[in-house]
């Protein structure tokens, strides 16, 4: 058939996301989901909104920007809401970069990246990482329209420190997007710098601290007029009446995501040792995930499929940084039990 697609859209490979499996008996630690169920304010919300579902939803969201704005003292106007912060990031690149423009960021990182600054047919430009996983100073002679930094970092759960990120947002002339998907889990959150730093924008998700991978929704806070020229390019209804009832109750309910979080910090720690134990390199992890290394490329994908065939899913990537380790989502205990006898049983093997 004739290629009818724009010549960057044909060139392009698409996302590619972690497996989902049909049917149960899986151990699934790859995609970062929480193993703990959302706040059951959640539910009651959603069925309470399900009374209404004739009528649009508000186009702005405008309870939850109320409910977050309370939560990170900051104004209304400074919240923006997606759907999932899959579409904060696309609302982002799609207002700021064309085809002139340069979008940067550090590597490795979130393999959606590159993916955005494919469909706005923008540039994109990779910075190493220092070895030491802190900000990469390269960064700042790209020249960039946007630099996204996820921080803490996937997949190697690694954190810049803050005042870093304070620094180089100074020092930018474009836009720094602070990625901050699993920021609950780690020390501190970059939310507090967007006062002062008028070029900054933090995004955050319900996905995976609040529990509601399943429920797609996302948001952002930075300066109010940042925030009103994204409205301009969001899907009029781009989040809605559920989701926004939904988010609500659980932004609304910090200690249940509080307590949560906790658990996976406390279940992250006795997981970082063991594996470091067992032989394993393990970075530091300020995330819901710990990358262990192993010894090279081969025994880390060989881990991975022996894995698997014990229906146990961790995350290989074949990256020349990262394609010597597993990505380890933080389970239950018990997930994570199960885990560690499968490992070591498999390491016995090989
Ligand atoms: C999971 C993840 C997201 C996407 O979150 P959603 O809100 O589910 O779209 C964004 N950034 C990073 C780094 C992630 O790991």
């Amino acid at each position: 058939m004739k290629d009818y697609f724009r010549p960057n859209i044909s060139r392009m490979k698409g996302y590619t996301p972690g497996m989902q499996p049909r049917g149960g008996g899986w151990t699934k630690l790859n995609t970062n989901e929480n193993p703990y169920p959302p706040s059951p304010a959640v539910k009651a919300a959603i069925i309470e909104a399900a009374e209404d579902l004739r009528k649009y939803p508000d186009p702005a969201g405008n309870v939850f920007r109320k409910a977050a704005a309370e939560v990170f003292g900051v104004k209304l106007e400074q919240v923006l809401c997606g759907n999932g912060s899959d579409d904060i990031l696309t609302l982002i690149t799609r207002a700021f970069c064309g085809p002139d423009d340069v979008m940067a960021y550090p590597c490795p990182t979130y393999s959606l990246y590159p993916v955005l600054a494919r469909i706005q047919d923008c540039k994109s430009v990779e910075v190493d990482f220092p070895d030491d996983y802190g900000l990469p100073m390269g960064l700042l002679e790209t020249n960039a329209k946007v630099v996204i930094l996820a921080n803490p970092n996937a997949p190697t759960g690694t954190v810049i420190p803050l005042g870093d990120v304070a620094a180089f947002t100074s020092s930018l002339d474009g836009i720094v997007v602070v990625d901050e998907a699993y920021v609950d889990f780690a020390d501190e959150s970059a939310v507090r710098l967007v006062e002062r730093h008028h070029n900054l924008i933090v995004s955050r998700s319900l996905s995976k601290s609040y529990s509601l991978a399943g429920l797609r929704f996302g948001f952002a806070v930075a300066d109010a007029k940042l925030i009103d020229g994204l409205m301009k390019v969001k899907d009029s209804y781009n989040v809605d009446r559920l989701s926004i009832a939904a988010a609500t109750a659980a932004i609304r309910d910090q200690a249940w995501m509080q307590a949560n979080a906790g658990r996976i910090r406390r279940t992250r720690a006795a997981l970082t040792a063991r594996l470091r134990r067992m032989g394993f390199s393990v970075l530091p992890s300020q995330a819901n995930f710990v990358l262990a290394r192993s010894e090279d490329a081969k025994s880390a994908r060989a881990i991975f499929r022996a894995l698997k065939k014990r229906k146990i899913l961790v995350r290989y990537f074949d990256h020349r940084r990262v394609d010597d380790c597993l990505r380890i989502t933080i389970g239950t205990d018990e997930e994570v039990d199960r885990l560690v006898a499968a490992l070591k049983d498999v390491l016995s093997g090989l």
